[in-house]
């Protein structure tokens, strides 16, 4: 805590500025999400919503500009990056699950290698997670026998045991069959509701509306709106969020 008495925002982004070759993906990104506060990031397929997210724990490095997660600048690399990875989760259109590892060994996994937790202790935190997201009877199943919707629950569970100070979500859903699409969703609704600081990539307007705090509407790598969620929804204040709501809604 500053002198001030303040708290950090959970991400700050300031003058952020990434380069694919030629490329200008995001163009001054400035973005500050406070702790506990449920980001949802919506724009056109390319805008650069997901280079956005992938630079938060340096999946992908800047060209200039700064990032801060809990009010730490983001290592370059080493161990204190592994420490930053282990505060962010990140969860993925594809579930990246270990296809040869159990459900509940998927989730122990990462607490046991890269925070040192006690393998009990990772498998007891992991089971009531499995619980939470409403597989614990799938613990000892492999992923490749549980539907998309369990994996993606399996996916949030294993992210949420790393006990992460934010949660990543980039288009969670999308890869999903339509009648799962929900049951993920609500395990979303539920961390938000728990206080969780989120920042979530997604087509999912009706949980866009119903669980975040905020909307960034991104457009061509610039943030071109940034507004609290009622108020995008009802009264977008950009020609290019008006036109990506008219199609999308
Ligand atoms: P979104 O998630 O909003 O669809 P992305 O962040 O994936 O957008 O991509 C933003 C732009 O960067 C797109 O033009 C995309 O083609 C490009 N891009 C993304 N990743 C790479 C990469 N690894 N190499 C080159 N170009 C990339
Ligand atoms: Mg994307």
């Amino acid at each position: 805590m500053s002198a001030a008495g303040a708290t950090p925002p959970m991400i700050r982004m300031a003058g952020v500025d990434k380069f694919f070759g030629p490329l200008h993906v995001l163009k001054g990104i400035d973005l500050e999400v406070p702790k506990g506060q449920v980001v949802v990031v919506l724009g056109p397929s390319g805008s650069g919503k997901s280079t956005l997210c992938r630079t938060i724990n340096r999946l992908e490095p800047i060209d200039s500009g700064v990032i801060e997660v809990d009010g730490q600048p983001v290592p370059a690399e080493g161990k204190a990056l592994a420490r930053l990875r282990a505060d962010v989760g990140m969860v993925f259109q594809s579930f990246n699950l270990f296809a040869h590892k159990t459900i509940i060994e998927n989730v122990m996994l990462a607490p046991v290698k890269v925070r040192g937790v006690a393998s009990a202790e990772a498998r007891k935190h992991g089971m009531e997670l499995l619980d939470r997201v409403g597989i614990a009877n799938q613990a000892e199943k492999y992923p490749a026998q549980l539907s998309g919707g369990q994996q993606q629950r399996a996916a949030i569970a294993r992210a949420l045991n790393m006990r992460p100070k934010v949660m990543l979500f980039d288009e969670p859903t999308s890869a999903l069959d339509p009648e799962v699409v929900n049951e993920v969703l609500d395990v979303m609704t539920s961390l938000a509701r728990d206080g969780m600081t989120m920042l979530v990539v997604t087509h999912e307007m009706g949980f866009a509306r119903r669980a975040s705090d905020r909307v960034v509407f991104m457009a061509d790598g610039e943030i071109v709106e940034d507004a609290a969620t009622e108020e995008f929804f009802t009264s977008p204040k950009s020609e290019r969020a008006r036109d990506f709501l008219g199609k999308i809604l």
